[in-house]
């Protein structure tokens, strides 16, 4: 069981899933959501998450033009949850409390893309751009 929230405890989620796999984003939006190196997430089944609280303190953004979208909480802008596809959701695995000790990064997507000061550590599939994408 994966349990979660954001950072002022509006939102807490949890999904009752055994992923272990990680996902590494370092494409330019998701630099730009995090401020960081990219984000980090897990994709479980839409029926194994459930929010637990203040789904009314979820927003989101949409990229224009672009299938790029994230949520976040509207009071302190924790990345949150979201529709990966019509099956399944995105975890940002930062915003887990607790049942994340066994996960592990399995691919880095966009690493074409990574920021310069960027040096990939772990032991995930490095992928150009998305996932399965190959080296020229
Ligand atoms: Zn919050
Ligand atoms: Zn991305």
């Amino acid at each position: 069981m994966l349990t979660g929230k954001c950072n002022c405890g509006s939102v807490e989620y949890n999904a009752d899933t055994d992923v272990s796999d990680v996902f590494v984003c370092h494409c330019s939006i998701c630099r730009s959501l995090t401020g960081s190196g990219g984000i980090a997430v897990v994709i479980v089944k839409n029926t194994d998450f459930r929010w637990l609280k203040g789904q009314d303190s979820i927003t989101y953004w949409s990229k224009p033009e672009h299938d790029w979208h994230a949520n976040f909480c509207k009071v302190c802008g924790s990345s949150l949850p979201g529709k990966n596809d019509e099956h399944q959701m995105y975890i940002p695995v930062g915003t887990l409390t607790s049942g994340h000790e066994n996960l592990k990064v399995a691919h880095n997507l966009y690493v074409a893309s990574k920021a310069s000061w960027q040096i990939i550590g772990d032991s995930g599939i490095q992928h150009p751009e998305g996932y399965g994408s190959k080296n020229a």
